[in-house]
């Protein structure tokens, strides 16, 4: 049923049903009027010629000898016929064996009365005449059936062998027109699955295709042009606002420092400063972390390097130490392969690591662990960040990756949601996945994995 599925073997399978069903009947149809017709052709001269024979013989049923030379001149057995002429059972005239041998003239047993019949090879028929002198005599015709039936199998072999050849041939050619009228739609298909926002100029290819179908693509096109118009407006929307949100707040930011050290005075007044001051580095955070999303998916296409993956985390979690350090958490020095690299953007690849290994210790306990290993598996070079911490729901896996998404609104982790979203992003734009293992109270595991370098060690992303 697999096989089925696709357009193409679908429309050639219903097309062959149709076929084969109306080629059975059409055979049926033919060899059935054949053999009625043949029959028919062949039938029908015996009762003519009984009739014939009959005038012919009645003046020499009282000698022998001059029967046999009247009945001689019908030729019977040259022609596959057999005649015989009796008075009941007394047998005043029998022709030979016919030249195609298809019965034996002595063998055939003496018929009642009637139409036409076979009798194995032989179609025959008998009838009684009185002669005038009140005898009954008997005449039994027939004809060899032997060269009807022959055409009747060859012509019933031909239409049962040809029919299955007919369909297979007219399957194939089918299959291969039918592939060659949807191969503009396969082409569009793939076009439209390649399609992406990291590519906006790319259009569904409309060439060879038939007058409908460029219709459809020029109208597909045309919807890509303008929600590619809308994505750009969206995306620079918010790349601008988080810009523009950029300067004001670090003018905030200073001032309130500059307050705050000059309320050093007033308890009161310092504890609002720096709740003040802890908010607004938390939104300086959040604007940083908007302006490093829209630029992963406008700024796409810069060249990239192969970047080893190993070094990287080392150096990654020796900047994070301190932050470890500081939440009584241990974070190990990182294991593995360390031939392990990718091609890539090195500073958004050890975002990647930084993103992880700061979730990995503000979601663990003090005395917890977290530890970096890199791998290579199957292709794919791996990273995986596992902690020692509270853990994730499974319920909760595909959503953590989704933007301004957390699982616990609790303020004090100063979270804005966008860490796992940036690592998602960049790990698609290097045309890698990044996955959660978790298990509630026990830990977390997330898992990278890249393709591994090739033999080109530069290259554009896509
Ligand atoms: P946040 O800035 O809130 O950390 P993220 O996008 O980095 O935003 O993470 C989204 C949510 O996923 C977090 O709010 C947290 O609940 C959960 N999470 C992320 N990493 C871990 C982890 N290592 N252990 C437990 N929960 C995690």
């Amino acid at each position: 049923m697999r096989l089925l599925r696709s357009v193409t073997s679908r429309l050639v399978f219903f097309y062959c049903l149709l076929l084969a069903l109306l080629g059975g009947a059409f055979i049926v149809y033919t060899v059935l009027s054949f053999r009625h017709y043949a029959r028919d052709t062949v039938t029908r001269p015996i009762s003519v010629r009984i009739q014939v024979i009959w005038d012919m013989a009645q003046g020499s049923l009282d000698d022998p000898a001059r029967l046999a030379g009247v009945m001689d001149r019908f030729a019977t057995e040259a022609q596959d016929r057999f005649l015989r002429i009796r008075r009941g059972t007394h047998i005043l005239y029998r022709s030979g064996d016919p030249a195609d041998h298809s019965f034996s003239a002595s063998k055939i047993p003496l018929m009642a009365p009637g139409p036409p019949h076979l009798l194995g090879n032989l179609l025959l028929s008998a009838r009684v005449f009185s002669a005038p002198n009140g005898d009954q005599i008997t005449i039994d015709s027939g004809q060899s059936y032997v060269l009807v039936e022959g055409l009747e199998d060859q012509l019933t072999a031909l239409v049962f062998i040809g029919l299955p050849v007919l369909l297979l041939l007219a399957g194939i050619a089918g299959f291969i027109l039918m592939q060659g009228a949807l191969k503009p739609v396969e082409e569009m298909i793939k076009a439209a699955e390649a399609y992406s926002f990291r590519d906006p100029q790319k259009r569904l290819p409309l060439v060879g295709t038939d007058p409908r179908l460029e219709a459809l693509g020029l109208a597909l096109n045309r919807m890509l042009d303008r929600l590619d118009t809308a994505y750009v407006h969206v995306s620079r929307f918010s790349a601008d606002a988080a810009h523009e949100l950029r300067t004001p707040l670090t003018i905030i930011r200073g001032e309130l420092e500059l307050v705050m050290k000059e309320a050093a005075a007033s308890p009161d007044l310092e504890r609002a400063m720096s709740n003040a001051l802890e908010e607004m580095n938390r939104l300086s955070g959040m604007v940083d972390s908007l302006i490093t999303l829209s630029r992963m998916e406008s700024l796409w296409g810069k060249q990239i390097h192969l970047v080893t993956l190993l070094p990287l985390a080392i150096e990654t979690v020796e900047q994070m130490n301190l932050l470890s350090e500081e939440k009584g958490i241990i974070l190990h020095k990182p294991q593995g392969d360390a031939a392990v690299a990718v091609n890539g953007d090195r500073d958004r690849l050890k975002q990647v690591l930084v993103n992880l290994i700061d979730n990995a210790i503000k979601y663990t306990l003090p005395g917890g662990d977290v530890r970096v290993t890199v791998a290579a598996a199957a292709g794919k070079a791996q990273i995986k960040v596992a902690d020692t911490g509270i853990g994730i729901d499974p319920a909760q896996h595909v959503r953590v990756f989704d933007r301004f998404y957390r699982v616990s609104t609790d303020r004090g982790e100063a979270g804005a949601g966008l860490g796992l979203a940036i690592v998602r992003s960049i790990c698609h734009a290097h045309g890698g996945t990044v996955t959660i293992e978790s298990e509630m109270g026990r830990g977390s595991s997330f898992v990278v994995e890249l393709p591994l370098a090739g033999a080109e060690n530069d290259t554009t992303l896509k």
